[in-house]
């Protein structure tokens, strides 16, 4: 089975301190409070890529954190990494200190892809890397949607590494192929 990596914040849903929309559900890790609310399509997104992806949650926040937002999500299958299973990094410009070093899961990059937010991620495995629109609470955004078709093509080919920049266009081609 190929292995799927998936950013948490700003990719599946997003976290603040004080409730923005309706939309945020209040809750707690380590005795703090925060509000959270999920991507439109998050719990279906997460249940059909965990019957075809080896998945984990990778994510540079505390594993508390991540913990507490997983349970509330309520999808079971995914491995869980928070912060402690990044790699530190120096920057002097205020970018990204950590990294998400994708051989700590597999040598074989070729079955292996990383979904984030973060550009500077996919630095050291840009053949790896699918990056998606930052999200903060638009209510009529459709990555996920369109995120599914492309993993589920993707999940196809003998490798997975590859130039995934232009994935939204191929996924509109695929979809019109369909
Ligand atoms: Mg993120």
């Amino acid at each position: 089975m190929k292995k799927l990596v998936l950013d948490l914040d700003e990719t599946l849903l997003y976290s603040t301190t004080e409730s923005i929309s309706p939309e945020c559900v209040k809750l707690s890790a380590q005795g703090s409070d925060f509000y959270t609310m999920l991507r439109p399509g998050v719990r279906d997104f997460l249940q059909n890529v965990a019957k075809k992806f080896e998945c984990t949650i990778w994510s540079t926040g505390q594993q508390a954190y991540l913990e507490a937002v997983w349970e509330y999500i309520g999808v079971p299958g995914f491995t869980l990494w928070g912060r402690g299973f990044c790699k530190k990094i120096e920057t002097t410009d205020g970018s990204e200190p950590y990294e998400k070093p994708l051989r700590q899961i597999t040598d074989d990059l070729s079955q292996i892809v990383l979904v984030d937010n973060t550009p500077s991620l996919f630095a050291k495995c840009p053949l790896n890397g699918i990056l998606t629109r930052t999200w903060r609470g638009d209510m009529n955004d459709t990555e996920l949607r369109h995120l599914a078709v492309y993993l589920d093509w993707l999940n196809a080919q003998p490798s997975m590494q590859r130039n995934h920049e232009n994935w939204r266009i191929e996924t509109l081609c695929l979809r019109n192929c369909q």
